[in-house]
């Protein structure tokens, strides 16, 4: 049954993301700093609201698609914030991709507001948030995501409970550490096979049947022609840009350093993506750092 829902962050992701909530029946109460952000959610049917505070007022579900935990943390519990202005027992879906501490610092403020709350960050893109496939990595209890599950199947493809409150955040930051590791291996040896003589094709054969076998790899290769989804076919336009990369990698690093965890290779990867996206990355996709590698190697 149609619900009322209020968005805030309506940008790249939350855009789309509230669009298909509109698409599904639901009725949604849109609210952005940009105003550029409310005019495309108006246009996609969105009821555009003065206030953070009016989008969560006498609504069932309050989603949230900000740029860090600390906007979200301001968002829910700032002056005129949301937690404040639902009713008691409003269900809180954040899908910005936040540090674990500071999402469990959400959930604990929208318990105390008497409000049931989901950490559910999300993988996919902006092709993924436009076309409804996200996948949805969800933190907190079985009954707050039961009764998320209806939304979250709207706007995502896959859905996974990934167990209490932090825990998509979590999955979301160690699943990215991998990808963003494998990335920069799958590029060195790219760069290593060329010094060496072996053609792309020639390691491409042998890895993507053999025991170097990743999605790096075989579904978003770094160099060009091998994989028909790599955005290096298109000059490396994103896709997954390095500086979200970074991003996701410092979170994992400074996880990884609270809890005294030897992450060695996700911390050295978080300081390669972070100066390929201030520098040449700035907005290219992530698997751009193979230029990063040979830019790096002698001649
Ligand atoms: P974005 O910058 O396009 O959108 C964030 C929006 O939040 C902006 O429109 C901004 O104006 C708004 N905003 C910021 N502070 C606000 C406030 N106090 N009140 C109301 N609105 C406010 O970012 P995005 O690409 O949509 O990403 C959003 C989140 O999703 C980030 O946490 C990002 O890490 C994560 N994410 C992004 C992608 C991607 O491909 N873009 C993929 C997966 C996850």
């Amino acid at each position: 049954s149609p619900l009322r829902i209020g968005f805030t962050g309506l940008g790249h992701m939350g855009g789309p993301m509230a669009a298909n909530l509109v698409r599904a029946g639901h009725t949604v109460l849109g609210f952005d700093l940009v105003p550029a952000a409310l005019e495309q959610a108006e246009a996609d049917g969105v009821t555009v609201v003065a206030s953070a505070a009016e989008s969560a007022t006498d609504v069932d579900i309050v989603v949230t698609m900000l740029p860090s935990g600390r906007q979200v943390l301001e968002c829910y519990t700032g002056e005129g914030g949301l937690l404040a202005a639902a009713k008691p027992g409003t269900l809180f879906i954040d899908s910005s991709t936040v540090d674990v501490a500071d999402a469990r610092a959400a959930h604990e403020a929208a318990a105390a507001a008497g409000h049931r709350s989901l950490d559910a960050p999300v993988s996919g893109g902006v092709a993924g948030a436009a076309g409804g496939t996200l996948t949805f990595m969800v933190g907190g209890s079985e009954e707050a995501f039961s009764d998320a599950r209806a939304v979250l199947d709207v706007m995502g493809g896959k859905v996974v409970h990934c167990g209490d409150a932090g825990s998509g955040q979590a999955a979301k930051i160690c699943n990215n550490m991998i990808l963003g590791i494998s990335m920069i291996a799958v590029s060195e040896a790219f760069v290593l096979g060329e010094e060496l003589g072996l053609s792309h094709q020639a390691l491409f054969d042998v890895a993507s049947t053999a025991s170097g076998q990743c999605w790096s790899l075989t579904s978003y290769c770094p160099v060009p022609e091998l994989v028909p989804a790599s955005p290096a076919n298109r000059d490396y336009q994103p896709g997954f840009a390095a500086a979200l990369m970074a991003k996701d990698l410092g979170l994992a690093a400074s996880a990884a350093q609270a809890g005294g965890v030897a992450a060695d290779l996700g911390r050295r990867a978080a300081e390669v993506y972070a100066a390929f996206a201030e520098g040449s990355g700035a907005g290219k996709d992530f698997s751009a750092i193979i230029h990063e590698v040979r830019a790096g190697s002698a001649d």
